[in-house]
């Protein structure tokens, strides 16, 4: 793989996510294609998914089961003055919200624009599903797509020095949280992210 010569950001990862099925919980995987693995969201892509237990495969990616957020862009029905809101992420999406005023303090219903939350979060960008291999760190949660990720992210962790030779390489590294970059962290994570791979290996060592 050649990490050095582009940029790596989690999407590079992207083409092959394990996930927890919706339908059964059990392990699913999702396979993709993106036109272009180096920006940092999916963008161009064609995905599907496929259970490894039930029955369960999506072909098209017109179902999200994750987090939406919701904005609002209007101007205020009371006064007149530009609005600009978005909600916390949630499952629940509801058509109309109250927003308030910053001007003149009135509350009013609008209508909202709700989107796919695609955040740091431990879900696939495709369909949303929950990650399989995610793990608590103290009241972080470290999340790796596949395995190769994971033993990007344990290499990652586990290199004492990060200038040199390996500078290049880890400097390139985007939107990893400052708490796996610190060292007072690191064995911990090392060992969390090797039970998350000895457990997948052991029960899934043939998908
Ligand atoms: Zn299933
Ligand atoms: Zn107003």
């Amino acid at each position: 793989m050649e990490h050095s010569n582009s940029k790596v950001s989690t999407n590079y990862f992207s083409e092959k996510i394990y996930v927890k099925c919706p339908k059964c919980l059990q392990l699913g995987i999702i396979t993709a294609s993106l036109k272009n693995k180096n920006l940092a969201i999916p963008l161009e892509y064609k995905a599907q998914y496929n259970c490894t237990n039930c029955q369960y495969s999506l072909k098209e990616t017109n179902v999200w089961f994750g987090l939406y957020v919701g904005k609002i862009l209007r101007t205020c029905k009371s006064c007149g003055s530009n609005l600009h809101f978005l909600t916390k992420p949630t499952k629940e999406t509801k058509q109309q919200l109250l927003g308030t005023c910053e001007t003149c303090k009135k509350e009013n219903e609008y209508e909202i624009t709700w989107k796919k939350y695609l955040k740091n979060h431990p879900n696939d960008p495709y369909f949303g599903m929950d990650l399989w291999l995610q793990t608590a760190i103290k009241s972080n949660v470290l999340w790796a797509y596949n395995l190769e990720h994971l033993d990007f992210l344990k290499e990652y962790v586990g290199a004492k020095i990060r200038d040199g030779k390996n500078r290049h390489k880890y400097s390139l590294i985007t939107n990893l949280p400052n708490w796996i970059k610190s060292a007072k962290n690191r064995d911990l994570i090392i060992k969390k992210l090797s039970i998350l791979e000895s457990d997948l290996l052991k029960n899934y060592s043939n998908k």
